[in-house]
């Protein structure tokens, strides 16, 4: 039997109308219906939540029912995306747990060798508390009561921040490995401690990682490098010995990488847009140099930073599936790097209008500060930036080297 408490500091004005609304109408439709997960955990720890995850007795099918322009998407892990207004909602259906050597459900259970490969087995809430990741992560809340049901004792480790996988941590690993990921994200995002076994058990799944669809670790790779804690998350990933397994290019971490994590959790906490292109640019930035040089010197520089860059972001794609718009902002920043270090007068101002510049010149002022290029190179482009179009054309006159001034050949003498 769960928990109910009623005793909890939820703000009840910090829940998405949108996500009360889904968990009405399926109540309504008589489905037993909550709010779960990240958001439950998060408006109990006073943050405000990311997104909101409704958990229901009904099946998918039943909850396209209740919602008819609702979209079932997934198919290792079935889910119904409603939308209301601009906010989409996730409800899940509850699920079981499956013991590793029951293939009654095969049809909509299967593992492989230990490893989930399709998790659609439905069951009660019960059941579903318990095959959730960690004890904060599986707590329901009632909107209609103000009630929430703690199965696993997950109030308590709400209380001492501590993040505690459900069940024995060995196999929860292997069922999926990404719940490695996670419960370093979460770690440090929430800046919880890892409970004793739930930390132990990481280091010696990290080779599971290799199984994870490429697909699926960046997106959640992606989730971490942009929680507003990358830095911390990095270095459990290093602490671990992640880093070799899902960046074989670059399990030395420079101090390039560590400023462009910081500078990402900088312009996060002030709002300003961030990529995961910048510091994948810059994890792969040192294999991308060597990669670059390794090529014969003769032929077309232009050519060279081409093939070195798909090179560079083909082999990365074998553990990481980068998306292309990313392989693209990283190609675009590492390319404008010597046309930044070069300065020929006549590609300053098409420079300047590129529209990946601003990203290139943060690049350029991480690597100034890690003394890869002269401080001077960078204070001028940032300087130039501040000018107007007038002083901006002496500055790259300034830039001209002399005009050698004709010799005159001396006039031949007639004989
Ligand atoms: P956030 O949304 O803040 O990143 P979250 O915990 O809500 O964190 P989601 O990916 O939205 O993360 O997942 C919602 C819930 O689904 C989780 O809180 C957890 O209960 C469950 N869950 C997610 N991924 C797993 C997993 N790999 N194994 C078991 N349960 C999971
Ligand atoms: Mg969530």
């Amino acid at each position: 039997m769960p928990r109910r408490i009623a005793s909890h500091k939820i703000p009840v004005d910090r829940i998405s109308r949108s996500a009360i609304r889904v968990v009405e109408s399926l109540r309504k439709a008589h489905y037993e219906t909550y709010l779960v997960g990240g958001c439950v955990r998060d408006l109990l720890l006073g943050l405000v939540p990311k997104d909101f995850d409704v958990a229901t007795s009904a099946t998918p099918e039943e909850v396209k029912k209740v919602f008819p322009r609702a979209r079932l998407i997934g198919r290792r892990f079935r889910i119904v995306h409603v939308r209301v207004g601009r906010e989409i909602i996730e409800v899940s259906t509850f699920r079981k747990q499956i013991g590793p050597n029951d293939t009654s459900n095969y049809n909509e259970h299967e593992a492989r060798d230990g490893v989930i490969v399709r998790d659609n087995v439905y069951g009660n809430i019960d059941e579903d508390a318990f095959r959730r990741d960690f004890t904060v992560n599986a707590l329901y809340y009632d909107p209609a009561n103000n009630i929430v049901l703690d199965f696993v004792k997950g109030m308590q480790d709400i209380g001492s921040r501590t993040l505690r996988l459900i069940g024995n941590p060995k196999v929860r690993y292997q069922e999926d490995p990404v719940r490695i990921l996670r419960a370093i994200r979460l770690t440090a995002k929430l800046d919880f401690t890892l409970e004793k076994s739930t930390e132990k058990a990481i280091a010696p799944a990290g080779e599971s990682l290799n199984v994870v669809p490429s697909a699926r670790l960046f997106d959640e790779l992606n989730k971490l490098f942009m929680s507003g804690k990358a830095e911390r998350a990095f270095e459990l990933l290093q602490k671990f010995n992640l880093l070799e397994i899902l960046f074989p290019l670059s399990s030395d971490a420079t101090d390039l990488v560590t400023a462009a994590l910081y500078s990402t959790d900088q312009r996060i906490a002030q709002e300003k847009p961030v990529t995961p292109g910048f510091i994948l640019a810059a994890l792969l930035w040192n294999h991308y140099r060597s990669q670059y040089n390794a090529l014969a010197t003769i032929g077309n520089p232009q050519e060279k930073q081409f093939d070195a860059a798909r090179t560079v972001i083909q082999e990365q794609q074998h553990t990481i599936a980068i998306p292309k718009r990313h392989a693209f902002f990283m190609r675009d920043v590492w390319h404008l790097q010597s046309r930044l270090e070069r300065r020929t007068p006549r590609s300053i101002r098409p420079l300047l209008e590129h529209r990946r510049f601003r990203a290139a010149y943060d690049f350029l002022l991480l690597r100034a500060r890690n003394a890869e290029v002269e401080p001077g190179l960078a204070q001028w482009w940032t300087e130039i930036q501040t000018l107007n179009p007038t002083e901006q054309q002496e500055q790259i006159s300034a830039l001209s080297p002399q005009k050698k001034k004709r010799r005159r050949r001396p006039k031949r003498e007639n004989a």
